[in-house]
């Protein structure tokens, strides 16, 4: 009996090659939480991108503060996540 033996010719086998764009974005759903923090007491609150993207006003639940969710802090959270590669769906 001879056992198959590893043969001289050692032909080097291609590995394939990781691509080079290595960068995966995730589709978020609009209804996605985000945890908002008080700027008062740092309460940690979840809010939805879709509810959000309607620059609402928050309140909190822990000490009352109510603030209004500016534009600037939206647009700063999408470019965030983006960085991240997360992309929240619009509708
Ligand atoms: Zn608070």
């Amino acid at each position: 009996m001879i056992k198959n033996q590893a043969t001289a010719d050692t032909s080097i086998i291609e590995q394939p090659v990781p691509a080079a764009d290595t960068r995966i974005s995730t589709i978020l759903p609009a209804s996605t939480a985000m945890p908002i923090h008080c700027d008062l007491c740092d309460e940690e609150h979840n809010y939805s991108m879709a509810f959000l993207r309607g620059l609402p006003s928050l309140k909190c639940k822990q000490c009352g503060d109510e603030r209004r969710f500016s534009s600037l802090e939206l647009k700063v959270l999408e470019e965030a996540l983006k960085q991240m590669g997360y992309y929240i769906r619009t509708a």
